[in-house]
């Protein structure tokens, strides 16, 4: 068999958690109603950004008359550190800042450092990580390491300037991107990864002049399927890549092989390349669900709390905190949302209407 045959479908068996927790006896961990644990907490920490990816924040609706949340609205450090001590002492254990554009947050080192003192109830440090556009990386990367910050994610959606304006909807050029990239590889995270999301017609002609720009690089680039997210981008399927199609454009150029999950439950299926020069990965979050895995709630801007990325309500922390309720009226408040969790918006996404629902927006949730 020649490493190219070795593409098979992607198959997302669901994880048995609950015996793993036990043996690990994570006693604390919250559980859902469909026996997932709560293991990462994403937090958006400003809904602003300085691009307008069109599937994102597409300017017609983001532009100048655009309310954006008011500095009274959104958490103070002091505020996300409170909240996230509570969810890491029910089991989470990865923290991820995002947004919006993470990095235009003022202070952001502040926060990296409150949150790189965590520890697990097993005295395991928590891991935190950020997802950036890069824009302003190159600036900031060393100081992010400093603070404590673990691991990079950079969202690249293409190498060709003009694809990447007419993507990001901007004048930015791609080189100020890949000399944040260059520049958090510099001051050592323990992981510098790039995101490419991946929408026919638009950038998939430049799945290939990526796959090859970072190989030997050190960079793991993964490849998004694009998401009907929100309600703002006009998705449609016949927009969506398959992760199977694009792992079949690489591998006659690079063959690949199939690697094991680098942790239970991880959402990118993990390919080397078969003459060693690294690693990519495929998320196919459209064309293979992996909602029975999904261990992640994320906290909106507002501290508004979510349990699924496609969800419409969330929980409201921010009241509650602001008038003085007590670590356990919040812990109760947040166990109680995880332990009615059902979401599965993506393993359900065909079978009804869901443009009906009024989904909330990435930028503000977090992506
Ligand atoms: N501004 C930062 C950035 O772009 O990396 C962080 C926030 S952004 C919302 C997080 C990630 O979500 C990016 O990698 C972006 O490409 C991805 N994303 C946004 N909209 C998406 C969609 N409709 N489908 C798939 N991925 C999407
Ligand atoms: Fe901004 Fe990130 Fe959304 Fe692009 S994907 S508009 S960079 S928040
Ligand atoms: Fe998780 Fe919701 Fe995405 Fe499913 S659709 S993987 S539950 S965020």
């Amino acid at each position: 068999m020649t490493p190219t045959s070795r593409i098979i479908p992607i198959v997302s068996a669901a994880t048995d958690y609950r015996a793993q927790d036990i043996a690990r006896d994570y006693s604390d961990t919250l559980f859902d109603s469909l026996r997932r644990p709560l293991r990462d907490l994403r937090i958006s920490i400003t809904d602003r950004c300085n691009l307008r990816c069109t599937y994102c924040m597409p300017r017609a609706i983001f532009d100048e008359n655009h309310s954006f949340l008011p500095r009274t609205s959104l958490l103070s450090f002091e505020e996300i550190e409170r909240i996230a001590t509570l969810f890491v002492r029910r089991g989470v254990q990865k923290i991820r800042l995002t947004g919006g554009e993470p990095l235009l947050r003022r202070g952001v080192e502040q926060l990296i450092e409150k949150l790189a003192r965590l520890q697990t109830p097993a005295g395991k440090p928590v891991e935190i990580a950020l997802t950036t556009n890069g824009v302003i990386l190159a600036k900031m990367a060393q100081r992010l390491r400093d603070a404590g910050l673990a691991r990079v994610t950079v969202s690249l959606d293409g190498l060709s300037e003009s694809t990447f304006q007419q993507m990001t909807d901007s004048h930015v050029s791609v080189a100020t991107v890949l000399n944040g990239i260059r520049a958090a590889q510099a001051a050592g995270f323990d992981a510098v990864k790039v995101n490419m999301v991946v929408r026919r017609g638009v950038n998939e002609h430049e799945i290939i002049p990526m796959a090859e720009h970072f190989r030997h690089s050190g960079v793991v680039l993964r490849f998004i399927e694009f998401m009907d997210v929100g309600c703002s981008n006009g998705w449609r399927m016949n927009e969506v890549v398959p992760a199977r199609e694009i792992l079949q454009r690489i591998a006659p150029h690079h063959p690949l092989q199939q690697m094991d999950p680098g942790y239970a439950g991880e959402v990118a299926e993990r390919w080397s390349y078969a003459d060693g020069a690294g690693e990519i990965g495929v998320i196919a979050s459209v064309t293979q669900a992996f909602c029975q895995d999904c261990t992640r709630a994320r906290l909106a801007t507002d501290g508004k709390l979510y349990t699924c990325l496609f969800a419409g309500d969330g929980l409201d922390l921010r009241t509650p905190l602001r008038l003085g309720e007590s670590n356990t009226v919040l812990t109760n408040l947040i166990a109680d949302q995880w332990a009615s969790r059902n979401d599965r918006y993506s393993q359900l996404r065909h079978q009804r209407d869901n443009t009906a629902r009024g989904k909330i927006e990435m930028s503000y949730i977090g992506g």
